[in-house]
């Protein structure tokens, strides 16, 4: 029997940035405490949260002290240094685990771990050198995309290659970081599959999204997406048996391409996600209340829908909606730069139109 953290008791969570926040929001609602660990000053999780430690993550006495404070921990960002890992995990339970942390962090670990499961990644080959390249070339062809294997976000770190001539100058940006070479996927769209399962193995997915990026960012997701019902059913079936082979704890967004010869995984990403911030206005459940759930100890909410959605991403000094009727979500950052996701807005649709 998995044993419930109590109303009154508290989740520490690794990372103050906006899904640190919504993630504490939602466990206040719920009656439980937050502690947010975070190196930068004034993080929006902070804001909200009963507890703040300002340290950095080589700070072994600060996560020591993070971690008696707190009855369980998890977190809002996949790189987190393993030697912080290794201390807090001696000390309390952290969920998602160490396994799924290790699968999504490293773009050729993953991809090797979905085509054990038995399914479809982009071609990809492993990119130490640039002769790994100039070979890589030359079986996967271009166009293609070379990626860095470790701290990709937001499309950073990544090079797209249309030629085979332009190999060299791509391999000298990414300053020798161990990277992966992906053949390009003709995509007809992309969506994404936010899923959750709890310590008991019960998983509940949402709607698949269909995500529009501008500039590498996340800039729309659509609910429903324009799937057919047997690729949604494909879609969530799939993530779900992501979820059950890592043992999965919490919440987690699966990407996808859309082909002609059906789906793709694109990557995983073991915690709340963008792509799922339209479940905040479009569920009774949204993605972060599921996630605490989860981590918590507790029995999953239902991920039904009951309207549809378009969510828009509000970057940098993009202004947002005045309408009385869209969800209005902004993070609290004092500094639009640009780039930086200050927001989102969530306008709902009864789901009959
Ligand atoms: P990622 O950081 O891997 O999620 O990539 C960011 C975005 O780049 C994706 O959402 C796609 O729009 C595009 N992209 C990444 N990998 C590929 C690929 N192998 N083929 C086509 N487009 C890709």
């Amino acid at each position: 029997m998995v044993e419930m953290l109590k109303p009154g008791g508290t989740i520490g969570i690794l990372g103050g940035g906006q899904l640190g926040r919504m993630l504490a929001v939602a466990a206040s609602r719920l009656g439980l405490n937050t502690h947010i660990f975070e190196p930068g000053s004034n993080p929006p999780a902070g804001q909200v949260a009963d507890a703040v430690t300002t340290a950095g993550y080589d700070d072994l006495a600060a996560l020591g002290a993070f971690a008696n404070a707190v009855d369980v921990i998890t977190y809002e960002f996949e790189n987190i240094p393993t030697a912080a890992l290794d201390h807090l995990e001696t000390l309390r339970p952290i969920h998602p685990n160490r396994k799924s942390l290790a699968t999504s962090q490293d773009r050729i670990v993953e991809k090797a771990f979905l085509q054990n499961l038995g399914l479809n990644v982009a071609a990809f080959a492993q990119i130490d050198t640039l002769e790994d390249l100039q070979s890589a070339l030359q079986t996967i062809g271009t166009p293609c995309i070379l990626k860095t294997r470790r701290f990709g976000y937001d499309g950073k770190g990544q090079i797209r290659i249309d030629d085979i001539a332009e190999a060299t100058t791509a391999f000298n940006a990414l300053n020798g970081a161990p990277a992966v070479l992906e053949g390009f996927v003709n995509f007809e769209r992309e969506v994404s599959v936010i899923a959750a399962r709890n310590q008991n193995g019960e998983v509940a997915c949402y709607d698949p999204g269909e995500n529009v990026h501008q500039s590498g960012i996340l800039h729309t997701t659509t609910v429903p997406a324009n799937l057919t019902l047997a690729q949604q059913t494909d879609a969530v079936i799939l993530a779900g048996r992501i979820l059950n082979a890592l043992d999965y704890v919490g919440v987690m967004g699966v990407e996808l391409f859309v082909t002609a010869s059906g789906l793709i995984v694109n990557e995983i990403a073991p915690r709340v996600h963008n792509s799922g911030h339209w479940t905040q206005n479009g569920c009774l459940i949204d993605q972060f209340e599921q996630h605490i759930r989860a981590v918590a100890g507790w029995p999953l909410g239902d991920g039904q829908r009951h309207s549809n959605v378009v969510m828009t991403n509000l970057i940098g000094d993009d202004a947002y909606s005045q309408d009385a009727n869209i969800g209005l979500h902004l993070y609290g950052k004092d500094i639009a730069k640009p780039g930086r996701k200050m927001g989102h807005e969530n306008r709902i649709s009864p789901i009959s139109d």
